[in-house]
């Protein structure tokens, strides 16, 4: 695509596109280069009043209009987004860095997504008790929660917000979506396929700004009856209190630090090249991404030589070149992140194999890093790398490894690679995890459930259960 300009961010409320006009703007950065490619709109006070009343009067249309409609709207989009795949891809990498296939595929995920839940929300059934009463008729019902504030973040800056928007409007509920301020075009594309595929004005609503403002603004408002959020746990947990507040649902989906056990009796060159791939896609900026490697003893060499080959292979460039096959970090504080992180494990006995660098000195390039028996004491052990790093330990004990794997709080996904069916059965019974890959990597789709347990969050995204989310049940007993 040799003619892309990247498009000027704006707020989308109450169906109308805002540009920035008097208000003020956040610069929004190629991590590649570090340049300046656009500014940003920041929401006034006045804005997100005005969000909040698009969100609320379209509320009850939206959720009258039947799930039929609703679906067409969404599956209208969902064509869009396919058919403008490449170009959201350009948008995607230049404001978060990742290379053009993975930020094409994700536009064309989004529309999976869409899809996906368009269809789901015919089926949002509710059921008929049999009744002790006679002539007396006990139904479920289930309806959309109501105006929904959601807030997602900078590392799949389309299908986070699909996710959320996919799964809010097919079940009837009106948006006001805060993205991340470093990634606004993506979600903006989203918003425009909704736009141009018909959504009604005023369902859908997107503002920027200082995160911290808006969320407290919109969670507080006695118009927002869910919140959804993905990003970390500190925040997490600040925006649960918020909603606690107003005794308001949420759903979070919050940091992991997956731990991947390898057993000897698995097949290591395939386990290391589905984990290499997975720790690397994205820079490492995954919330499910492999990071703790425990591997067993007899094995640990030949597979940190394996994976070594990989992320040696990987051609680390800007994500519009063809050629690259990783990308620069979305933003200054990862790649700080990174340095303190690999200086503190070395530091503390830990190996350093490859990697373990910043490459060049414009755009946030890291190397893929790999550091082996890494303390349990090391920073990078207890807190989300976030980024190309991979640390290993060794085990020979199963018990040991499972509770190992289980230390920390975080319980988002975990990886287990074994030829034995019944070790593999007790492994999917006994780590704590919300999803786990065994002989497998890939965790997300539209039509399974997304989500963690213990500190990385509650609630799921996809699956049945992603719809439900954003309905709540009513029990009518009528004679
Ligand atoms: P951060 O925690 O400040 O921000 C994460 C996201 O939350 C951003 O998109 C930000 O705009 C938003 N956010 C922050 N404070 C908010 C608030 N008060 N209200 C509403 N939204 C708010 O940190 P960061 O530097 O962007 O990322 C740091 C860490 O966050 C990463 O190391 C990782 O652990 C975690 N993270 C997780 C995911 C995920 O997919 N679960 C995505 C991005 C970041």
């Amino acid at each position: 695509m040799t003619d892309f300009t990247y498009p000027e961010p704006k707020l989308f409320i109450g169906g109308v596109w805002l540009e920035a006009g008097s208000r003020d703007t956040i610069p929004v950065l190629d991590p590649a280069t570090g340049a300046p490619i656009a500014r940003l709109p920041v929401a006034t006070q006045a804005d997100l009043d005005a969000a909040l009343d698009a969100a609320n009067r379209s509320f009850p249309a939206w959720r009258a209009m039947s799930a039929i409609d609703r679906a067409a709207i969404l599956h209208r989009a969902g064509m869009l987004l396919r058919e403008r795949a490449r170009y959201i891809g350009h948008v995607s990498t230049s404001e978060q860095g990742k290379v053009l296939a993975e930020s094409s595929a994700e536009a064309a995920a989004s529309a999976d997504i869409f899809d996906w839940f368009a269809e789901e929300a015919r089926r949002a059934y509710g059921r008929i008790v049999p009744s002790k009463f006679p002539s007396v008729r006990q139904n479920v019902l289930k309806e959309p929660v109501g105006p929904v504030a959601a807030f997602t973040p900078w590392n799949f800056p389309t299908t986070i917000p699909a996710r959320k928007l996919g799964a809010a409007l097919a079940a009837g509920c009106t948006v006001i979506i805060k993205p991340a301020e470093e990634t606004p075009g993506s979600c903006l594309e989203l918003a425009r396929a909704l736009d141009d595929a018909g959504l009604p004005k005023g369902v859908l609503n997107v503002v920027f700004g200082v995160p911290a403002q808006i969320s407290e603004y919109l969670i507080a408002s006695p118009v927002i009856k869910k919140i959804s959020f993905t990003g970390s746990t500190m925040v997490g947990k600040h925006l649960s209190r918020l909603a606690a507040d107003g005794m308001k649902k949420s759903t979070m989906e919050l940091g992991g630090h997956a731990p991947v056990l390898v057993f000897e009796d698995a097949d290591i060159d395939k386990a290391a090249a589905m984990m290499a791939r997975s720790k690397y896609r994205n820079a490492g900026q995954i919330c499910i991404a492999p990071t703790r490697f425990y591997l067993h003893d007899s094995i640990h060499d030949r597979f940190v030589e394996a994976f070594g080959r990989i992320a040696g292979g990987l051609v680390i460039g800007n994500g519009l070149d063809p050629a690259s096959t990783m990308g620069p970090l979305a933003n200054g504080r990862r790649l700080e992140a990174m340095g303190v992180l690999i200086e503190d494990a070395v530091g503390k006995g830990a190996s350093l194999r490859t990697g373990g660098a910043r490459m060049g000195n414009a755009g946030n390039f890291w190397q893929p890093t790999i550091l082996t028996d890494v303390p349990n004491s090391a920073a990078v052990m207890n807190t989300e790398p976030f980024g190309p790093v991979a640390v290993t330990q060794r085990f020979t004990d199963m018990d040991a490894v499972i509770a190992e794997a289980n230390r920390l709080p975080y319980g988002l996904s975990a990886y287990a690679f074994t030829a034995d069916g019944a070790r593999a059965n007790a492994l999917a019974d006994r780590i704590e995890a919300g999803m786990i890959g065994i002989n497998f990597s890939v965790l997300t789709g539209p039509e399974t459930p997304f989500g963690g347990i213990k500190e990385s969050g509650h609630g799921s995204e996809g699956g049945i259960e992603g719809l439900d989310g954003f309905l709540i049940t009513k029990y009518v007993a009528q004679a």
